[in-house]
């Protein structure tokens, strides 16, 4: 029995759900390029690894470099972490008057409010108060008291942010509103390494950022495995110059009460996502796309968000929903762009 064909029944949950990637490269019909470089930092918060195939192995030294010097830029603007990054002062000060952006920061955030639009909100950068009350940023997870969620959920929602494309600038309409890019800007990041490979005319490469990848060339299978069993293959997907990215409530989360609290919020209630989802993979033609999409999707649910991923035209997804009926095992639902691409 093919994978194909287990996809339409349940598959034993004992693997369980890992949401790392990982990436079998075949170049079928081709001789491997004599070269290669890899390197792997830990930035953004997470491992990026960043593996070149070329023809001379210093230049493939040089441009996976490059791919990180690209990948740092994004992080020094864009991270929350960094109090001195554009984006924390947009946070300080946004709600004083207009913040004029650095270019790519504001091209990020339109995308992000795009992807609020589409998703009806579901996808909302400002979520900034949320991840900060729940314990997140610091990785100490709690649970916060209904005052302080009353409060700050207030504070939640697109529409407190104006943006003024012309001017590349952004104002608040209250203290405390906080962006947070982190369910789009590394799929930005990862475009941004890309863009680096390829100025340099790299065809074959991936980069690989925690949860989101890209894939230079192609075509490859890339792996997607189940959490806590390294070793257990969930499903291949077959991809060619696309990011892939994955959304999930088992990486970044805490356990209370019995119950797990994920890093994804539903701006709608201000508190983590609960549903019936364990993980989203979405294929897409830019890793901005597929990071936004999976966090969008996981939000909205396995019906919603398929419909949300389809309305795209141009990506595809699969989602591994618990089953209620069948204690310890799930179903998996793949969009139709992928139905054929999944092995
Ligand atoms: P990861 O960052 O682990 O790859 P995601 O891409 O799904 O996972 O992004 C999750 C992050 O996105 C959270 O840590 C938080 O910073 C931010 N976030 C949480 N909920 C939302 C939401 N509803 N819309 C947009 N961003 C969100
Ligand atoms: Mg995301």
């Amino acid at each position: 029995m093919g994978f194909r064909t287990a996809l339409a029944d349940p598959v034993p949950a004992i693997w369980g759900l890992r949401l790392a990637l990982f990436c079998l490269v075949f170049h079928p019909g081709c001789r491997p390029p004599p070269a290669t470089a890899a390197q792997t930092r830990y930035l953004m918060g997470t491992l990026v690894s960043v593996t070149v195939a070329g023809t001379d192995s210093l230049r493939c030294v040089r441009v996976v470099n490059r791919a990180f010097d690209a990948m740092k830029r994004v992080d020094r603007m864009m991270s929350t972490y960094r109090p001195e990054s554009p984006l924390s002062r947009l946070n300080r000060t946004g709600h004083e008057g207009w913040v004029q952006l650095p270019p790519p920061l504001f091209t990020v955030i339109a995308s992000a409010w795009e992807y609020a639009r589409l998703s009806d909100g579901a996808f909302d950068a400002t979520v900034g108060p949320l991840v900060r009350l729940w314990g997140f940023y610091d990785k100490q997870g709690r649970l916060p008291d209904p005052t302080e969620e009353a409060e700050v959920r207030g504070r939640i929602g697109y529409r407190h942010a104006v943006l003024d494309s012309a001017r590349g600038a952004v104002r608040f309409d209250l203290p405390g509103v906080e962006i947070d890019l982190g369910g789009i800007a590394k799929g930005y990041a990862l475009d941004q390494a890309v863009c680096a490979l390829r100025a340099e005319g790299i065809k074959a490469a991936t980069v690989d950022a925690g949860g989101n990848l890209f894939l230079v060339g192609g075509p490859a299978f890339v792996g997607i495995l189940f959490p806590g069993r390294d070793d257990s293959l969930a499903f291949r997907v077959e991809v060619e110059n696309e990011a892939v990215s994955t959304s999930g409530s088992s990486e970044n989360s805490f356990l209370a009460g019995g119950v797990r609290y994920s890093h994804i919020f539903d701006p709608r209630t201000g508190r983590p996502v609960r549903n019936t989802l364990l993980s989203v993979t979405v294929v897409a033609p830019t890793g901005l796309a597929s990071d936004a999409l999976s966090t969008a999707a996981f939000v909205l649910g396995p019906e919603r968000g398929m419909d949300l991923v389809e309305q795209t035209g141009t990506a595809g997804a699969i989602f591994l929903q618990e089953d209620p009926g069948h204690n310890g095992e799930f179903r998996s639902r793949i969009s139709s762009r992928l139905r054929n691409r999944i092995f």
